[in-house]
């Protein structure tokens, strides 16, 4: 980044300040990451299930519920580790993720239903349907876990509590919509699972997306260890998006606070608050309303667009993150043209671009320590592992990937290049039709 001309040093100074807070150095990762391990070996407890070896056959209806889309897919296994997609999209508004759980569960079932029309496929006979449901569950079975809370903007009403995959099953009762539900998995499971189709490595399937979380495959000594009984590999859902709540090694910057405090689950998921894609672009915005409020920024003046909570989105930053023109001419159209900012200066751009890049910075560091505790906790360093990461952030987000990796070799030395972070392809889609197949071929031993 080229250097920036402050126009005042009360400007420079308050820049620098800002930047500071969003700063984690060298102790602070080892920091986060003993306390992440130590976090994560109180809490072992997950269903069991095999890893798919890519032998696997059929074809299977999966449903894909909790980042930006609902998605139902149709996906036939090939069984030389090949499968073929068939897929559809469908926005779900916000008064659908915030109403009653009926007409959100309603709204599923007609997606489910045009599916089919379109497809050709409205039999008599029952479809099975794997779900991946992204949000914390306690999970009994296969097809069977009480809805925890939710998250990333979600709120639907007398839900928490309640079996996921009966609250489906009423809904497509009430629309005669000819699905059974066979199977249900974190996206993180999914993700996992499908990966592990595509490369048997993988020894953990993450989500950097909307929201954030892992799934990994815990060590049969471990589980022993821990009298847990159960045959096959454990795939333990992390839940790490909760990781920390107590603030014992998180630092919260005010733009962070007033972030979580306007949120709908206000001290919850503050790990995954500081990192995924529902939240960046708000912190990057409080951050910019506050410089702009001390007349640091745009000569403090603002725009109502500009004002609107929830104007800039992670998107945005993408936009700016990745200006690599001259006079930031991408950064200056979005904020006077898009936002209606009066006028911009470059100075006013760069600064704009640095918070950007700090938050940015932050989220990926933040998942490396995430990453890596797990890495040392199952000892794996020194081996060639795959992880399957899928989502927004991981995707597109200019530097993330490349941070995140600096980051871990930062933490873990030569040996972050054992650990290849590969694209995952679809393991929400993927990944709850194989969840599907094992219920079906009864492969599914859930014994913890
Ligand atoms: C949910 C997780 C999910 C993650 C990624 C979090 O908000 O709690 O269950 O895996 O988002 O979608
Ligand atoms: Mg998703």
């Amino acid at each position: 980044m080229t250097l920036i001309e402050y126009s005042s040093e009360s400007q420079r100074i308050a820049v620098d300040e800002i930047i500071d807070q969003f700063t984690i150095d060298r102790d602070k990762l080892d920091e986060i990451v003993s306390h992440f391990i130590k976090e994560m070996r109180k809490g072992l407890n997950a269903p069991v299930k095999s890893i798919p070896n890519g032998t696997e056959n059929g074809t299977y209806l999966a449903l894909d519920l909790g980042g930006t889309n609902l998605r139902v897919c149709q996906i036939t296994f090939w069984g030389s580790g090949k499968l073929a997609i068939k897929q559809e999209k469908y926005e779900i508004s916000d008064s659908l993720k915030t109403g009653h759980h009926s007409q959100l569960f309603d709204f599923i079932a007609d997606c489910i239903h045009q599916f089919l029309i379109h497809l050709g496929d409205v039999h008599d006979s029952t479809l099975s349907l794997g779900f991946t449901f992204s949000f914390p569950v306690d999970q009994t079975a296969i097809h069977k876990g009480a809805l925890l809370r939710w998250t990333k903007g979600f709120s639907a009403a007398e839900a928490v509590g309640r079996d996921v995959v009966e609250m489906l099953h009423e809904a497509l009762e009430r629309k005669n919509v000819p699905v059974k539900v066979v199977a249900m998995v974190n996206d993180t499971v999914g993700t996992l699972l499908a990966h592990a189709y595509e490369n048997p490595t993988t020894i953990m399937g993450v989500i950097l997306g909307t929201g954030t979380n892992a799934a990994y495959v815990e060590k049969l000594d471990n589980i022993r260890k821990l009298n847990l009984n159960g045959s096959g590999d454990m795939i333990i859902n992390m839940e790490w998006g909760a990781f920390d709540n107590e603030r014992q090694v998180l630092r919260l910057t005010p733009y962070d606070e007033k972030l979580d405090q306007l949120s709908l689950n206000p001290g919850e998921q503050l790990f995954e608050k500081l990192i995924s894609g529902d939240y960046l672009g708000k912190i990057t915005h409080n951050v910019l309303l506050d410089l702009v409020g001390r007349n640091l920024l745009f000569s403090g003046r603002s725009s109502n667009k500009f004002d609107n909570i929830g104007a800039v989105r992670t998107p945005h930053m993408s936009i700016i993150e990745a200006d690599a023109t001259d006079d930031l001419a991408y950064a200056k159209q979005l904020l006077e043209v898009e936002f209606e900012i009066p006028e911009t200066t470059l100075t006013d751009r760069q600064i704009v671009q640095r918070i950007c890049c700090a938050v940015g910075l932050r989220a990926a560091r933040l998942s490396a320590c995430a990453l890596c505790a797990i890495i040392k906790h199952l000892g794996v360093e020194n081996q060639k592992s795959a992880v399957g990461i899928d989502g927004s952030l991981f995707e597109f987000h200019p530097g993330f990937k490349h941070n995140l990796k600096q980051t871990m070799r930062e933490i873990l030395g030569n040996n972050a290049d054992n650990i290849n972070l590969e694209q995952a392809r679809d393991g929400s889609g993927v990944g709850a039709a194989l969840a599907a197949l094992y219920a079906e071929k009864d492969h599914a031993d859930f014994s913890s």
